[in-house]
Order: structure tokens, then sequence, then C-alpha cells
């Protein structure tokens, strides 16, 4: 299994705007720290914008931020939100499945529940818990000039 990169590169946003809660940040920002391309950001985040993520304010000044909680983000929903068009196998897009095996394959079943088991694990996981405590992530995105809210170390939760 294999995350697109539009997944992952939302994920990073998210942890970018999360370590930086004081301050609204810049596309060019997230892509310069996150190694991606402030196209591809662009992107992710007017997607993020559009389902409620993140808040955006336009001009000179202008930069995003969170628009929710981080201990409001679930880390399942938005990859669900990044991958929900994607089947993980020919099998589940029912409009354009060719496989010849699909009215017997068991492999199918096994797949799917995988997949739900993947979900369920991300689905009790929050922005909050991947950034809260995590001085080094913290460190990685903070964003200058402002400096990031103090970071407090902490024993990441399992
Ligand atoms: S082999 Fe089975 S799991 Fe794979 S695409 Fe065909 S029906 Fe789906």
């Amino acid at each position: 299994m294999r995350l697109t990169t539009r997944t992952n590169l939302a994920a990073r946003v998210l942890m970018a705007c999360a370590a930086n809660p004081d301050r609204l940040i810049r596309t060019a920002e997230i892509a310069g720290i996150c190694n991606s391309s402030a196209h591809h950001v662009a992107v992710v985040v007017q997607r993020l914008h559009a389902e409620g993520y993140l808040s955006t304010l336009r001009g000179r000044s202008g930069g995003l931020r969170l628009a929710r909680q981080a201990d409001q983000v679930s880390i399942g929903a938005v990859f669900r939100l990044f991958e929900a068009d994607i089947p993980f196998a020919e099998c589940f897009d029912t409009e354009n499945n060719t496989c010849p095996l699909t009215e017997t394959c068991r492999l199918r079943g096994y797949v799917q529940r995988a997949v739900e088991a993947f979900y369920h694990e991300l689905d009790m996981v929050t922005l909050e818990d991947l950034v809260r405590g995590n001085c080094g992530l913290i460190d990685l995105l903070a964003m200058q000039p402002e400096p990031p809210a103090r970071c407090i170390a902490e024993s990441a939760r399992q």
C-alpha cells in the first residue's frame, strides 16, 4: 500500500499549521519546509480549505491557519478525503472494473477488511496527537520570524 503524494502532503500542511498556531503561514513557506512544489501545496490547501480544515486570508499579510482545533482533526478522515476517489484494487471501482475474477475472488474481501483496518487505526489519531509535545517536529516546522508556541516535551501516546 502506498499513500498518494497529495495525502502525505495534506498531513504535512496540517502539521505545519498545527506547529505554528499563532501566525498565518503562506503556501510558499509550507512548500519550502515540506520539500514540495508551491503548486502541489496550493492544490492540497484548496481542498483542505473547501472541506473546512483551513481558513485563509488573502492579501500581502495573508496566509492560512487551522480552522479547527488540532484535537478535532481526525487523520483518518483526512486520509479518506484524499484517497476516496482512488480505488485500492480494480474491483473496488464498480464503474471501470474489468477483473474477470471479481465474482469468485476471495482476496477481495480480505483486502477490503485490511483497508478498513488501516483507516480504523488512523481514525483514532488526531492532528494533536502528531504535534503536541513533539519538539523535534515543531522545531523542523517552525516558521520565521515568529517563533512557534513553546513546546513542552511529552512522550508520544500510543
Ligand atoms: S484479483 Fe480479486 S482483489 Fe484483485 S482486482 Fe480481481 S477481484 Fe479484486
